[in-house]
């Protein structure tokens, strides 16, 4: 969209030099975002952090100014560009020739998008230098990724220009399995808070929980902008709606991939990309500083299964004008190869299923909507009933089969409770759970906790999504169990039945040379799989200065040269836990008792002392939950009441006032330190004091 653009599209790898210096890594502002990891950093650690990153900010806003000449040059150079982008845009639009929809959308919470026709005087407040700095200062395209840059999970990305924001995705991420009892983790919005005025639009590329688990919690603190996405994901997003009743209805819009939305300074595009779930699409984010483009979760299967192959031509197309940055799927960048193709995967299950004598059991992703779409023609091949089971699974079905994603013929699926009505080998059953979460299907199943489905030799249970790393032992446990009762456990190691959504080493290297952009931004994945992901660009040519590689939080500038670079500069992006209805109420003090109570229990002291004297009345009530077995270490608990009364004694031998908060904190501390001497572990310690 700058002059840049209009020039023939170039080949960038080689040709870009650069003389900016690589930021380091801020390894201390980094803490905020990673804190939770290490249970044992205290709270004050985490304020702290908290602080020196919003410090940082304040201080990046400051830093700017070198001089008033230079302002007004600025202002008349800015103005120049404006007007070209008009006329670009403009021009673009006519040209989309035989695709020639051009859909503006008005900007339903700002006055500031441009019109069809020219330059809209609307825009020129961020010119006009009451504004503030950001009309002096050259304005710069910022990308603020608040999630998925260390961990698979938890997409959502801010793209910021002046007064315009648009984000993309807002996803959850699964806790790791030493966060007991969190339910997930949601994105920190606290950036966006006072900036919802600003807020244009969300973009959704696709329906798995990691880019849409968030919206419930976020759109209502946000100002419930309007969201812009597929219309299957828009299905799923509404569906998942019904359980937070006191939300605001969404503006949700179904895109189609021909859509041109112009929000603001943004303007929009989409193509079609094939991911494990249906409707998944990429964006081209066109900005006034140069275009992005954005692949979503995709791979390039050249043979899906009720899908279409991701749309090479459309990308071509998108990035014929130079691509400033590539922001790319790194989820599968350490894998060497291609992916397999889902026909590839079929065969398999079919394979699988004919040689079941019992029943088959397949525990997948409630998401992976592809590969249950598979599940039910094979079993209608092979004359199998269907019957699914587990909340989301059963809800994305519905959605899925009301859309004609999943066609089955009547009868095909049938409810639970009428499995027993059928032989074992004329039954398929659908469910989730396959990484092994607590109270998900196959773990009632597993554990003989399920009220209608009970394991026999000779049944067949198929794990057939990749695990999540950070739950590879649980499932392992959970295989175990299986195995033991002689049921036949297939797990997509060993038979393939899993082909990852993701594209591998080679297809990301395919999209680097379609798009072939001036920078890659990888995103989607843990470090280390961005970096893989950097290597690569770097192997086909890419300089190492335009691969960005940033933390979750960390600012990426653009600059009206279209150039990129990691800023110091860090917005909050620590987590944010939702246990059960409630959003970040679990803090890491809470996280941090759950810890401690898992790994050495916790111990209950009940005494009850005479209000009157001060003196113990009797001995003391214990007891252990998950820190000894009481029955084997009478011992221990004598003594324990030994040092109890001493401990009491001892704080109150000063007579009255008795300060039992005294007292109780005595109990605990010296408590504490005697049961850790005695067996080397740190119960939590409750104590009670009753006074009669
Ligand atoms: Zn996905
Ligand atoms: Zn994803």
């Amino acid at each position: 969209m700058t002059e840049s653009k209009t020039k023939k599209p170039q080949r960038h790898y080689k040709s870009s030099k650069t003389h900016e210096r690589r930021e380091p890594h801020r390894l201390e502002s980094s803490l905020a975002s990673v804190l939770p990891k290490n249970p044992r950093s205290s709270v004050k650690d985490y304020d702290k952090s908290l602080h020196s990153s919003s410090g940082q900010h304040r201080r990046s806003g400051n830093e700017v100014n070198d001089g008033t000449s230079k302002r007004l040059d600025g202002r008349i150079r800015l103005q120049r560009k404006r007007e070209a982008i008009n006329t670009n845009r403009q021009e673009q639009a006519n040209d989309r020739g035989n695709a020639p929809e051009l859909k503006i959308i008005p900007v339903s919470n700002g006055s500031n998008g441009f019109g069809s026709t020219g330059l809209n005087s609307n825009n020129m407040h961020s010119l006009n230098p009451a504004n503030g700095q950001e009309g002096i200062r050259e304005k710069k395209l910022r990308i603020i990724p608040l999630g998925g840059l260390e961990e698979v999970g938890r997409n959502m990305t801010v793209f910021e220009y002046g007064k315009d924001i648009i984000i993309v995705d807002m996803g959850l991420q699964f806790p790791e399995e030493d966060m007991h009892g969190i339910d997930y983790i949601i994105p920190n919005s606290r950036y966006l808070r006072d900036k919802t005025d600003n807020i244009r639009g969300v973009f959704v590329t696709h329906g798995h929980l990691d880019h849409i688990g968030a919206i419930p919690h976020h759109l209502r603190v946000l100002g419930n902008p309007p969201i812009y996405t597929g219309a299957m994901t828009k299905a799923i997003i509404l569906k998942r709606q019904d359980d937070y009743k006191d939300s605001p209805k969404l503006k949700i819009h179904a895109i189609n991939t021909e859509d041109y939305i112009q929000l603001g300074a943004f303007g929009v595009e989409f193509f079609h990309v094939c991911h494990s779930i249906p409707d998944a699409i990429g964006l081209a984010i066109h900005t006034p500083v140069g275009t992005i483009i954005h692949t979503g979760d995709f791979k390039f299967d050249q043979n899906p299964i009720g899908d279409k192959p991701t749309d090479i031509g459309r990308i071509a197309h998108l990035a014929e004008k130079g691509v400033m940055a590539l922001m790319s799927d790194s989820t599968d960048a350490d894998k060497p190869g291609y992916s397999i193709s889902e026909s590839e995967v079929k065969d398999n299950f079919s394979d699988i299923i004919q040689k079941s004598e019992g029943r088959v059991i397949a525990g997948t992703f409630s998401s992976l909507l592809t590969r249950i779409r598979h599940m039910v023609e094979i079993a209608e091949r092979y004359g199998r009933k269907v019957a699914v089971d587990g909340y989301s699974m059963k809800a994305n079905v519905e959605i899925a089969r009301r859309m004609g994603y999943i066609r089955a013929n009547k009868g095909t699926f049938i409810d639970i409770k009428e499995i027993n009505h059928y032989p074992r080998n004329k039954i398929i059953i659908m469910c989730t759970g396959a990484q092994g979460e607590d109270n998900a299907v196959l773990m009632r199943i597993a554990n003989e906790e399920h009220k209608y489905v009970h394991l026999e030799r000779g049944d067949t249970i198929i794990f057939s999504s990749s695990v999540i790393p950070g739950n590879e032992r649980t499932v392992q446990s959970l295989k175990d169990g299986l195995v033991k009762k002689g049921v036949r456990v297939v797990h997509y190691q060993m038979m393939d039945v899993h082909s990852g959504g993701h594209a591998k080493r080679e297809e990301l290297k395919l999209m680097l040379n379609i798009v072939n952009p001036k920078h890659l931004i990888p995103i989607h994945g843990n470090h280390y799989m961005l970096r893989q992901h950097g290597e690569t660009a770097k192997h086909l040519g890419m300089p190492e200065n335009n691969v960005l590689i940033a933390e979750n939080g960390q600012v990426i500038e653009f600059d009206q040269k279209g150039k990129g670079r990691l800023t110091k500069e860090k917005v909050p992006a620590n987590y944010v836990m939702v246990d059960g209805l409630g959003v970040g109420d679990v803090g890491n003090v809470v996280l941090r008792e759950r810890q401690q109570l898992a790994q050495d229990g916790m111990f209950t002291v009940i005494v009850v002392i005479d209000s009157g004297t001060g003196k113990q009345i009797g001995n003391a009530d214990l007891i252990s939950r998950g820190f000894i077995y009481m029955r084997n270490n009478q011992e221990l608990l004598k003594d324990s009441r030994m040092e109890i009364k001493k401990i009491i004694e001892q704080k109150t031998r000063n007579g009255y006032p008795i300060n039992w908060e005294y007292v109780r904190s005595s109990i605990r501390d010296d408590m504490g330190q005697y049961l850790f001497n005695k067996t080397q572990r740190r119960p939590m310690i409750l104590p009670v004091i009753i006074e009669v």
